[in-house]
């Protein structure tokens, strides 16, 4: 197992949609292995692939009853309503309170290639809709109101610029 580097936005890798994996082979245990290690060590509750660099439709997360993974997640269903102070990895030390449906419906594939399915409300809910996002190229700040988002994606480019031009 490794522990990668997690991708800040504007990293084009987070705004781009994942591809759907065709077969499941060690190379994508492993990376479900990486992904919960990277995750462990953030530490977060949630990490897509595209997070780490990988364009493929990949999810690991964890709200506290152990490790998961859903290969080529689908959202099936949403409902109900929840403001919730999310945040993300990939967009480090920010939190904003963020409207979204409560519950949430997902199925995909595990590691074994058989379909599985989880539902959940609050913070499983909101995982769910939050990872799946990702593999879309949708990250927290598109679920932001549009004077906030500006100014956030602002913030990010800026600080990305000073990173680079401090090397
Ligand atoms: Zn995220």
């Amino acid at each position: 197992m490794a522990i990668f580097p997690i991708r800040v936005y504007p990293d084009p890798v987070l705004r781009s949609p994942a591809a759907p994996v065709e077969r499941i082979d060690g190379h994508i245990r492993r990376l479900v292995d990486d992904m919960l290690e990277t995750m462990y060590q953030a530490p977060g509750v949630g990490l897509a692939a595209p997070q780490i660099g990988v364009a493929l439709q990949v999810v690991v997360f964890d709200v506290g009853e152990g490790p998961h993974h859903l290969i080529n997640p689908v959202l099936l269903e949403t409902a109900g309503s929840w403001t919730f102070d999310e945040g993300c990895l990939s967009v480090p030390d920010r939190f904003w309170s963020v409207r979204r449906p409560g519950f949430a419906r997902a199925r995909g594939l595990n590691l074994d290639g058989d379909e599985v399915e989880y539902a959940g409300e609050e913070l499983l809910g909101r995982v769910l809709q939050h990872e799946t996002d990702h593999l879309k190229g949708t990250i927290i700040l598109h679920r932001l109101p549009r004077r906030l988002r500006k100014q956030a994606m602002k913030e990010m480019r800026e600080e990305a610029l000073g990173l680079s031009e401090g090397r």
